[in-house]
């Protein structure tokens, strides 16, 4: 496995690497989660690339930013094991060259939800994944469903931009008890971690209630409010029953879907999300 910084020698191993390549984007602290995505790119591709960056243009807390954990050594390890080829490493200014001014602004499908609760997020969300799509040249890229928001705005990021790299989707993995991994679940203390579980336990109740028949948005909406209102350690975002392909919220919700329930939970200072997607 090579580890590269900078783009002069992103672009020399590349050069040498053979076709097609597989990206996956992360900020490190990596976990099965990312794992699921190591091992899918490495499937589908006979050149299989990582990269791990913190982007600070992404966090809308500078604290958020600055406590964010980081473990390089460890993060090595897992690529390695999950023979991944190729890590891009970079440091920030060789990301955002002297001077960078540029901003790429994805429009209706970035307002609501994290983007309306997080601002500047998924604006440099797409930035960086662009600048990371034009360096790499990836035939395909593979982000997780749990950010799904995420997923829509990149892939509505390439559609717009030319870019010529394929979006894909694939499923959140989770911790036994239905916990979503996330790198942020290690700044969970252990009562919170304990209640953490509650976020899944409200998606399943709005599904289950849909799968009953229940149609109403405000009544699958209650659906989730009720487990985590009901949770002493949990403070609730938001929680949404939205159209899946433009993330307008619901009213009614048509039968056939796709149908996007979402839901963002606090945890003391640690923010969780999490969705299901119906049917
Ligand atoms: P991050 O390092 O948190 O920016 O995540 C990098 C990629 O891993 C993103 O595409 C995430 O959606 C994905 N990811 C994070 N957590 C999970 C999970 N539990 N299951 C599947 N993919 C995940």
């Amino acid at each position: 496995m090579q580890v590269v910084r900078t783009r002069s020698e992103l672009r020399d191993a590349l050069a040498a690497l053979p076709r097609p390549f597989g990206l996956v984007p992360t900020m490190g602290w990596l976990h099965d989660g990312h794992r699921s995505l190591f091992q899918r790119s490495r499937a589908d591709n006979r050149t299989s690339i990582a990269t791990i960056f913190v982007n600070p243009r992404q966090f809308n807390e500078a604290a958020d930013f600055q406590r964010y954990p980081r473990d390089e050594t460890r993060d090595l390890a897992i690529c390695e094991d999950e023979g991944v080829d190729l890590v891009f490493a970079p440091s920030v200014d060789e990301v955002y060259l002297p001077g960078f001014d540029t901003t790429v602004s994805v429009g209706s499908i970035a307002r609501p939800l994290e983007g309306a609760a997080r601002p500047g997020h998924f604006d440099g969300v797409a930035t960086v994944v662009a600048i990371l799509f034009d360096l790499i040249g990836a035939e395909h890229a593979y982000f997780g469903q749990k950010d799904a928001q995420q997923v829509m705005v990149i892939r509505r990021m390439a559609t717009d931009l030319a870019i010529p790299t394929s979006v894909i989707a694939c499923p959140t993995v989770r911790e036994p008890d239905g916990l979503a991994l996330s790198s942020r679940n290690v700044h969970l203390a252990p009562a919170q971690r304990a209640a953490a579980p509650v976020l899944r336990r409200a998606l399943l109740a709005a599904r289950a209630r849909w799968e009953a028949g229940e149609r109403s948005g405000d009544a699958l909406r209650a659906a989730m409010s009720g487990p985590l209102d009901a949770e002493p350690l949990a403070t609730t975002a938001y929680v949404s029953v939205a159209d899946g392909d433009t993330l307008a919220e619901l009213d009614r919700v048509a039968d056939g879907g796709p149908i996007l329930l979402s839901l963002a939970v606090r945890f003391g200072p640690t923010r969780l999300i999490d969705n299901e997607l119906l049917p």
